[in-house]
């Protein structure tokens, strides 16, 4: 595997595959990588990828200043010879100042969907996350990337931006992996105390409460979020940040439930936060509130 950590080092390596006639993947991470990240490198593979590249950087920019940046977990030899035995072509590893020289000033905002949820608990989050990943995009040109579900706002915002700004790439979205006991993988599980983590899995239980109430019918919009509110009430240790039915592809409410359907949440556990979300797939002759 290759191991890049300036731009045009990057660039040569993927100008050099590309002449090769290689059709380039690439998935952006944060590093302290799980099977979560390895599985999007098999969704680029999948998508006919033949040179992958994964970077690794951890973006002050999407960070607030309360936030975990300074003890956001890192592993760079692990990373390595995990995306080293998955086959991957090409890690590319920037300093912070390769990525934003002194002086930089420019920002991607997308308004809309980066606003509500992540983007209303974290101010500016997602202005980082557009701003460098369109320079990411800038720098490493691929035909596909890939995101995974996990994030889904993050895959709105990037899909919006993609859309508004013609951005000549084809984008992915990988499922969420999950541990046995359904708790999302996440870098930042490994915050978790082992009372904590004991707890984790009742956020995905919950989230799979509203499921279950959407694909019922019969429940509204509130009926359906405290189904799932009820589910984490009952186990102290776990706070409520938002859990929340929402369209998707807005982030806002979901203008009527024949559609389909996100239920999206944020927990703190300890000082750790947490978010994940299911979705629930428009189905035919669900039965609908109020309608029976
Ligand atoms: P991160 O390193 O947390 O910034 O994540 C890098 C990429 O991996 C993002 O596209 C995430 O959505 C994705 N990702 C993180 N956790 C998972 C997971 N459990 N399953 C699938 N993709 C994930």
């Amino acid at each position: 595997m290759q191991i890049h950590s300036t731009v045009p080092s990057i660039r040569s390596a993927i100008r050099e595959a590309r002449g090769a006639g290689k059709r380039i993947g690439f998935v952006p991470t944060m590093g302290f990588l799980h099977d979560g990240h390895l599985s999007l490198v098999d969704s680029a593979r999948a998508a006919g990828c033949d040179f992958i590249v994964v970077s690794i950087f951890v973006n002050p920019a999407q960070f607030g200043p309360r936030e975990d940046f300074s003890r956001y977990p890192r592993n760079e030899a692990g990373d390595k010879a995990q995306l080293e035995s998955r086959g991957v072509d090409a890690l590319f590893l920037p300093p912070v100042e390769v990525v934003y020289p002194y002086e930089f000033v420019s920002k991607v905002i997308v308004a809309g969907v980066s606003e509500p949820l992540e983007g209303d608990r974290r101010p500016g989050h997602f202005d980082g996350v557009a701003t460098v990943v369109l320079k990411l995009f800038n720098i490493v040109q691929p035909d596909v990337a890939v995101f995974g579900r996990k994030d889904a706002q993050q895959c709105a915002v990037v899909a919006r931006m993609v859309r508004d700004l013609d951005i000549p790439v084809e984008l992915v979205f990988g499922e969420t992996i999950r541990e046995a006991d359904g708790l999302a993988m996440s870098s930042r599980n490994s915050y978790l105390s082992s009372a904590e983590r004991a707890l984790a899995p009742r956020f995905h239980e919950a989230l799979v409460a509203g499921a279950t109430a959407v694909r019922s019918g019969g429940a509204g919009v509130e009926g359906i979020e405290t189904a799932m509110k009820k589910a984490i009430l009952a186990c102290p240790g776990i706070e409520i940040d938002y859990l929340r039915l929402v369209d998707p592809e807005t982030f806002a409410a979901p203008k009527d439930l024949d559609r389909d359907l996100l239920l999206v949440g944020a927990v703190k556990i300890g000082s750790t936060r947490l978010i994940d979300n299911i979705h629930v797939p428009r189905a035919s002759g669900r039965r609908q509130h109020g309608t029976e």
